[in-house]
């Protein structure tokens, strides 16, 4: 699938908006149209009815973005949330140093032009690279780099661990170069245009100040995560819900991270939203937890039509834990532009609750009042993006075939998902049907968020509605006028099938529920 035609769908039908646009938008902000606001709502929806209401274990929470700075300074992000950035002197962009990655093959294939390339990892420009790129053209981007390849040491065609995301538009190559090796392609180092200035850190909150005054005192952050949130009303919760070990808290909400680079359309966003738990259980009880929660959270997104081929379940490496976390997965899928996260679960002991308790000097111990002790318990963190869901089920949706000859685009959203469930038409625009279907529309929107559509050929407005995603077309023609029943379209099979018109909301209903 290519995401150039799944950024103009959703540009085109209202999904998704470049933010401010009328102004020349804002790297890394987006907005959600008609149609992607239902989207990405039913997704937090579900997420909230599987995670929160429909499970006795479970209570949910809604937090200030704005918190007291101590917040971060005790959850480690005040020092330690940093990327590391270099800027490129020839073309003054910015990267994010840890990534490293070759582009510029997949925009020379399509014939975009020039573009430089780098060597994230060293800082370096790599001249030896348009020789290749010329004998490239028509090649796929890795049979090119193939050819290329005998000045590499090492070609790797997945990310590895760790590394950022590719450009949007780009395939990225990923390439290990030994030293020595690095010496023979780039040449010996020299301070020639397009090298990169040295790695600096770069803190990824977004700072602002509160009140009148702007001081070192009015300092505040957006939150860059919804988790400290939750372990910051740790205690309120205990005191006010009843609730007993084990249990979680549940929190949706906005983050903020001022990204050194935003790209893969909404992928990595400096706006965007999370939908958290922080599960609390006994230690001893929590890596079963852990188990448990990194099979569920898998689970629902093949429940929800992600095809589990997809999708990787990718257990970090002991080096790449962070020193408090004894077990973290990440749930992947494999986006156009690559395998990315789309979700971590993380085992992070008592950290966070322990560091709340050192820098508010407040108990949050946990009293057990079978075993009559007191101790922190342990939490495992399932913490996903919706926005980073919603832009993989809008590509697992996207599908191009035809129909009686004629192609078609059309979004298969699985019908939870669906912004609009049905959409209700009369065959043609006299004899009593409009005043049926539109009777039947509004009987329907009552319960349901349903479509009325009138206007051009009947085939036309099929088109409309498989490319918004709706699984359900109701159609009143002739006969419905003389027996009361309507066609029924499935989006996916295309099959059309007469029923009754009497409870259609229930039907419809009972479709949704599956
Ligand atoms: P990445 O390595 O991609 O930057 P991360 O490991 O820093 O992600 P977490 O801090 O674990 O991400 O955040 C949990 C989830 O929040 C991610 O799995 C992702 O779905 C979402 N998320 C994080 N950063 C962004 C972003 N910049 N834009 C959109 N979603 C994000």
């Amino acid at each position: 699938m290519d995401m150039e035609k799944l950024v103009s769908l959703c540009k085109r039908r209202g999904f998704i908006f470049p933010s401010s646009e009328i102004y020349g938008g804002l790297n890394g902000f987006w907005d959600y149209g008609p149609l992607g606001v239902e989207l990405k709502r039913n997704i937090k929806d579900a997420w909230w009815r599987d995670n929160v209401t429909g499970r006795d274990d479970m209570v949910g929470l809604d937090c200030s973005i704005i918190m007291n700075p101590r917040v971060w300074e005790a959850s480690g992000h005040v020092g330690g949330f940093v990327d590391p950035m270099v800027d490129c002197r020839q073309s003054k962009e910015r990267y994010r140093a840890d990534q490293l990655y070759v582009f510029g093959i997949a925009r020379e294939m399509a014939g975009a032009g020039d573009e430089h390339v780098h060597e994230g990892a060293t800082g370096r420009e790599f001249p030896a690279w348009v020789e290749h790129r010329v004998s490239a053209v028509g090649a796929s981007p890795l049979d090119a780099w193939e050819a290329a390849r005998p000045k590499a040491a090492k070609l790797l065609k997945t990310k590895p661990a760790g590394l950022g995301d590719p450009p949007a538009g780009t395939t990225a190559l990923y390439l290990h170069l030994a030293p020595e090796e690095r010496a023979k392609v780039v040449g010996p180092a020299a301070d020639e245009p397009g090298t990169l200035t040295e790695p600096r850190q770069f803190n990824l909150m977004f700072k602002t100040s509160v009140g009148a005054l702007e001081d070192a005192s009015s300092v505040a952050y957006l939150r860059p995560e919804t988790a400290q949130g939750i372990f910051a009303n740790f205690k309120n919760v205990l005191d006010t819900s009843r609730v007993k070990l084990p249990f979680g808290i549940a929190q949706i909400g906005k983050s903020f991270r001022n990204e050194i680079t935003p790209r893969n359309f909404t992928f990595r966003s400096r706006e965007f939203e999370q939908m958290e738990i922080e599960f609390f259980c006994r230690p001893e009880d929590s890596q079963e937890w852990y188990a448990y929660w990194r099979k569920e959270r898998f689970d629902w997104y093949v429940r929800h039509g992600l095809r589990s081929d997809r999708l990787r379940l990718r257990d970090h490496d002991p080096d790449e834990l962070a020193f408090y976390s004894q077990a973290t997965a990440d749930i992947e899928y494999e986006f156009p532009f690559g395998v990315s996260e789309l979700e971590g679960i993380a085992h992070r002991g008592h950290y966070d609750l322990g560091q709340h308790q050192k820098f508010s000097g407040r108990d949050l111990t946990y009293f057990d009042e079978e075993t009559k002790q007191r101790f922190l318990p342990h939490v495992i963190e399932p913490s996903a993006g919706a926005d980073r869901g919603t832009l993989a089920f809008l590509c697992e949706a996207y599908a191009e075939d035809e129909v009686g000859g004629e192609s078609r685009t059309v979004l298969k959203f699985h019908p939870r998902f669906a912004p609009i469930k049905a959409a209700v038409f009369p065959l043609v625009k006299k004899d009593g049907m409009p005043e049926k279907a539109d009777a039947i529309y509004r009987s329907l929107k009552r319960r349901h968020n349903v479509y009325y559509d009138e206007k051009g050929a009947i085939g036309r407005r099929y088109r409309r509605q498989d490319e918004a995603g709706t699984p359900y077309c109701l159609t009143v023609d002739g006969q419905s006028l003389v027996d009361g029943t309507v066609t029924i379209r499935d989006r996916d099979s295309l099959v059309q099938k007469r029923v009754p018109s009497d409870n259609l909301a229930g039907l419809i209903g009972d479709l949704l529920d599956g």
